[in-house]
């Protein structure tokens, strides 16, 4: 017996927003999930609360939160179907996020699942072949249902048995946004507030991608931890050793960010009496390696060049209370540490 309720993966771009919308038009119970993970979703790890009213107040969404971040760094490893153009795994992922929203479905009394997937909209995982291996994969047979561009695909069981009603779904397909920018105003949702097409997933950006490539070997045969790889996805980045990483931030935005990754194994650095970017070491704190940090973060701050400085470090960025000397060094110093593509 289907129910007229549905569990919708929310990932807060336009095309879930607009999936959701047009099922509570026909009076669905909708249950939005945000699978977030450092790669997606990294401000929801510094602050849900903030996530969660921001989309209720501007969407009407109502978000309920998941953290993400142990699957996608197995998936990330060795994804079965592959990477797209960077380090994303999407068919895998998406596999992924299903299978966890099926095994909700009996609990939040759900009957089918719905995604914002336009057919044709990407390259890797919006296609029919591997739009049908998702739906394959993530046992989500006759019961995945993409508002979208349903018409393009064949009914689903909702559909036929009469709970939604297939005539006012979507036919979108491909990769403009006419269609869902019109939809989206006609939704009452403002111009400004649309979401922008850009800015989701990390994995899909090239520099990142190397860092987190970097990342995954530095720590092999280990698996990142979300520490790691909040690591790799702000600042300017540097390879201290085979075991040691450092983060000097490039502007308040960062260094807001890094002052916000608190974690067990992170140590703090600055260089004292001079304003300049705030940095993060993980790994080995030697006093070889914290001197390394030390001059790197004084090429990069107020007081560049300048002998005789000292850096304050500790794992309190608010109250680093232990210093070490902070000697010049060169532009090219700092870049030898630097992993090859990113200098
Ligand atoms: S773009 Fe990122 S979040 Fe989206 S399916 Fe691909 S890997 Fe997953």
């Amino acid at each position: 017996m289907l129910t007229r309720r549905c569990i919708a993966l929310y990932s807060g771009g336009l095309d879930s927003i607009l999936a959701i919308k047009i099922l509570q038009d026909q009076n669905i119970d909708v249950v939005p999930l945000n699978f977030y993970s450092p790669f997606f979703g990294s401000e929801i790890i510094r602050d849900p609360e903030s996530y969660k009213a921001h989309h209720l107040k501007t969407f009407g969404i109502a978000v309920e939160l998941l953290d993400y971040t142990p699957e996608i760094v197995q998936i990330v490893k060795k994804p079965k179907y592959g990477y797209g153009k960077h380090l994303n795994p999407c068919i895998d992922c998406k596999i992924g996020m299903l299978k966890k929203s099926k095994a909700l479905m009996e609990t939040l009394g759900a009957s089918f699942v719905v995604t914002g997937e336009v057919l044709g909209q990407r390259p890797m995982s919006q296609r029919r072949e591997p739009m049908n291996s998702i739906e394959r994969e993530s046992g989500l047979h006759d019961i995945l249902l993409r508002p979208l561009c349903a018409k393009q695909l064949p009914p689903t069981l909702p559909e036929r048995e009469g709970i939604v009603n297939r005539e006012l779904l979507g036919d979108i397909v491909g990769r403009g946004r006419k269609d869902q920018i019109t939809l989206a105003l006609s939704y009452g949702i403002a111009k400004d507030k649309i979401p922008s097409p850009a800015g989701g997933c990390l994995l899909t950006d090239e520099q990142i991608s190397l860092k987190v490539r970097n990342t995954y070997e530095r720590l092999d045969p280990k698996l990142p931890a979300e520490a790691d790889l909040m690591l790799d996805i702000a600042g300017r980045q540097f390879v201290l050793d085979a075991r040691t990483i450092l983060v000097v931030s490039r502007d308040e935005d960062e260094n807001r960010l890094l002052s916000s990754l608190v974690y067990a194994g992170n140590i703090f650095l600055k260089i004292a009496d001079v304003s300049g970017p705030l940095a993060v070491v993980r790994g080995d704190f030697s006093p070889d390696n914290l001197r390394k940090a030390a001059a790197i973060c004084l090429r990069y701050g107020k007081a560049r060049g300048l002998q005789g400085h000292k850096a304050l470090f500790g794992p309190d960025p608010f109250n680093m209370t232990e210093s070490i000397d902070s000697p010049a060094v060169s532009d090219e110093y700092c870049k030898t540490f630097q992993i090859d593509t990113l200098k």
